[in-house]
């Protein structure tokens, strides 16, 4: 893990810190027993009231350490918009969203609305007639609103700009200058960014008053992450995907490939060996995006395989493997990719495949890193006596209907356990998305399930379910 240079890392107990005692209660309830490094080291300065630039990536819990702050100033008898946070992706806005509800549950009644491009606007317009405390959203869509009137911000106390280098990268910086022209001048402004390129650091100077810089180590600590290269021929280069998989069994795998057309002849090939492998490329339509993303977060598909442009917005981490098929040319890219793999408490591996002709690639990223990589040979991989193919441990049964037709995580986890009798542990991750929900239920009881919901009601109502 990360350390912080700074000595705040010591007191990581939630409880020396400034907040209500049922804030504190609510955070044990949830398992946060101390903090990370990243909140160690904002969560002092920010619910002091200081503006703060922080290095933070996903999974570093950095959410809470911008959401405890924002909390702590917002008034829930007041239903005007007194928090606003600004993220690159839908993906992001609603896990932003989720984690302020799970810990703005010591307070009653408060309303965190997300706001993003591709939905309609009407409903997002009718939801903040109706009053909401806190907005989460990207910066196109929050510009409309300002400009259509449907949203304003004249009550805000706090703005979070949170993942600042990638809304950068996206073309975001006009319209996150509009936006903060927009917000009351007496405000807080919290920036977190993973790198700190010039563009972010203009962005902090030009957008917040004596801002507080936060600086952690890099992360990748050493034995966290295990990189393995292996030199391979054109031809060698998929099927050593499939040796990969065989020998190092790994639960989640994230392939990364240089083209669409790559991810199309891995994806076929890995389905043809009888895996549960999806390919994420190109444009899909945001309801197949969402499928494929939730298959793959809840454990119900073994390998995803993906283009970094396609990946991008994708808030996944902590997975068992990173298989570079193309090790790219970019060494920053490189970084970005593997440092998807490895948990707090199990270490990840990240493998790469070094074609003809590309041997200069590794080189830079070893020079950059400094660092010697450790290589391989292919012939070391032996698929593993386990005669089971490798199987995702859950599958995904698809409900039709959604928030729209009010249906909550509890209704379904309620018709699934109480009605239809799977024990507990055979349940997942429970999605509810706008029109579809998506529960993760044990393999082997997936199919009887999906019938079963067919036949119950959920929430007083018949369902259509199917597996996916
Ligand atoms: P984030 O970096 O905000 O995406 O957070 C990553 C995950 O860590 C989320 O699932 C959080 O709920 C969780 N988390 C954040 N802070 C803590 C903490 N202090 N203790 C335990 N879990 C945490």
């Amino acid at each position: 893990m990360t350390e912080s240079p700074t000595p705040v890392a010591a007191a990581a107990d939630f409880s020396s810190l400034p907040l209500a005692p049922a804030v504190l209660a609510n955070l044990q309830r949830l398992g946060y027993e101390r903090m990370t490094p990243i909140q160690a080291a904002s969560l002092p300065l920010a619910l002091a009231g200081r503006d703060l630039i922080a290095q933070a990536k996903t999974g570093s819990g950095k959410t809470a350490a911008f959401a405890l702050p924002l909390l702590a100033r917002l008034d829930p008898r007041s239903f005007a918009v007194q928090a606003l946070v600004l993220c690159p992706t839908r993906e992001l806005a609603e896990q932003v969203a989720q984690e302020v509800r799970r810990l703005a549950r010591a307070e009653d009644n408060l309303k965190v609305l997300t706001l993003c491009g591709g939905a309609t606007l009407r409903p997002q317009a009718a939801s903040l007639a109706h009053g909401a405390h806190v907005v989460v959203g990207t910066p196109g869509r929050i510009l409309d609103h300002l400009s259509r009137e449907t949203l304003s911000l004249a009550a805000l106390n706090t703005l979070v700009l949170d993942e600042a280098d990638r809304m950068l990268d996206m073309g975001f910086a006009e319209d996150i200058a509009a936006v903060v022209r927009r917000c009351p001048s007496g405000r807080q402004t919290l920036l977190l960014s993973a790198t700190w390129p010039e563009g972010v650091t203009k962005m902090a100077r030009r957008f917040m008053r004596e801002a507080q810089e936060v600086k952690l180590a890099e992360r990748h600590a050493a034995g966290k992450i295990r990189q393995r290269f292996y030199e391979v021929s054109e031809e060698e280069r998929l099927p050593a995907v499939m040796r990969l998989l065989e020998h190092f069994r790994p639960v989640s795998t994230l392939a990364f490939c240089n083209t669409k057309q790559r991810c199309r002849e891995l994806a076929a090939l890995l389905q043809a060996r009888g895996l549960v492998a999806l390919e994420l490329h190109g444009e899909p339509e945001q309801r197949d995006r969402d499928q494929v993303l939730v298959q793959f977060a809840n454990r119900s598909c073994s390998v995803l395989v993906a283009t970094d442009v396609a990946a991008r917005g994708l808030d996944i981490t902590g997975l068992e493997a990173v298989i570079n098929v193309d090790v790219t040319p970019d060494p920053e890219l490189h970084v970005h990719r593997v440092g998807r793999t490895g948990r707090a408490d199990e270490a990840g591996w990240a493998f790469s495949l070094v074609g003809p002709g590309e041997m200069e690639r590794p080189d830079r990223i070893e020079k950059m890193q400094g660092e010697a990589f450790d290589w391989h040979p292919l012939s070391e991989l032996k698929p593993s006596d386990d005669p089971e193919p490798l199987r995702p441990p859950m599958a995904t049964v698809q409900i039709l209907g959604g928030r729209k037709d009010k249906i909550r995580r509890g209704d379904v986890l309620g018709a699934l356990t109480k009605d239809i009798g799977l024990r507990g542990d055979q349940v997942g991750r429970i999605d509810v998305k706008e029109f579809a929900t998506y529960v993760a239920v044990e393999r082997a009881v997936a199919r009887e399930t999906a019938k079963a919901l067919n036949a119950t009601k959920v929430k007083g109502r018949a369902v259509k379910a199917t597996r996916l």
